[in-house]
């Protein structure tokens, strides 16, 4: 049996990321962003409210929460902000959970709740295998995209209409609203074989590419929706571009994420043969 549905669990945490991200981080997106300032006032606020270890045990101060429920949470944060999704990334996937799996004794004691709290910020120099809450944070890029199309489509008048209303606007947020849908399954199919202790490389490799790649298509449908308002920076869709745009470099390029697809496909390794 598959079931796609969300437990009541997880859809309680989804609401409370969603109310959270809305209210403590939406407000301030637009101007740290203008003034190229990393809010560490808010990464701090995000790790008191525990938004910055959702899939670090409740010991070392997170939330202890299944695979799906973290993609949600980065899902919501990265449907305000995307820069503070890198932050609740980096500092949950690529440090806090490392220290987690091969940590001594000591560092996890000495770090995590760290970590966890927003009192220390992680960072990393490498490039990180299993890219997943990149994936989920593109779904939030995705989701917003969708949600600022239809809203300008909808206010928007020409020729004594919305412009919701003429066809091709339509297909640009139908094809937004069906690449969002699907790049969350390839999401949630990750976060799933992960909770199950299954293999989720190859599956993790196709979520982080097409959520990424789907990104850059969303936001750039969204600027187009907005017409010559989407170029510039009074809508945040050319922000979300901009957002989308660096996720497919970074935590493994779109490249080396089909190699890692093609390889395991076929068996050999393209990346370094
Ligand atoms: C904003 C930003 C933040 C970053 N933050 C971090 C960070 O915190 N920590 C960190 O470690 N890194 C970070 N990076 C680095 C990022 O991971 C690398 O930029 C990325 O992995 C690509 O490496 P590169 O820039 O050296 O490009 P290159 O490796 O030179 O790649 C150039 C092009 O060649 C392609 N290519 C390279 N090798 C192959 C191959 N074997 N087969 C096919 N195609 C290939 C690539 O896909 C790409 O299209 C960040 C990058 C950016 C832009």
């Amino acid at each position: 049996m598959v079931d796609l549905c969300l437990t009541g669990r997880q859809q309680e945490v989804q609401r409370a990321a969603r109310e959270f991200a809305e209210r403590e981080l939406a407000p301030h997106a637009r101007d740290n962003d203008r003034a190229q300032r990393a809010p560490v006032g808010l990464i701090r606020r995000m790790g008191e409210a525990g938004w910055l270890a959702p899939a670090l045990p409740e010991a070392y101060g997170g939330r202890g929460l299944d695979m799906i429920s973290y993609a949600l949470v980065t899902e919501e944060i990265g449907r305000v902000d995307s820069s503070l999704r890198t932050a609740l990334s980096i500092t949950c996937s690529l440090v806090s959970l490392t220290v987690l799996a091969w940590g001594t004794r000591e560092q996890q004691r000495r770090w995590l709740p760290e970590l966890a709290s927003g009192r220390a910020v992680g960072c990393f120099g490498l490039t990180e295998p299993q890219s997943g809450s990149v994936a989920a944070g593109c779904v939030g890029i995705m989701q917003a995209s969708l949600e600022a199309a239809t809203a300008y489509a909808g206010r928007r008048q020409a020729f004594d209409r919305p412009i919701a209303a003429f066809q091709l606007v339509q297909e640009l947020l139908a094809d937004i609203a069906v690449e969002t849908e699907a790049a969350r399954l390839l999401v949630w199919k990750a976060g799933d074989l992960k909770d199950r202790g299954e293999p989720s490389t190859a599956a993790t490799s196709m979520a982080k590419l097409y959520a990424s790649e789907g990104a850059v298509r969303a936001a750039n449908a969204a600027i187009q929706v907005h017409g010559g308002y989407g170029y510039f920076d009074e809508y945040p869709v050319e922000r979300y571009l901009r957002d989308a745009r660096v996720a497919t470099l970074y935590e493994g390029t779109t490249q080396i994420q089909k190699l890692i697809i093609g390889r395991h496909l076929t068996g050999l390794d393209a990346i370094s043969p």
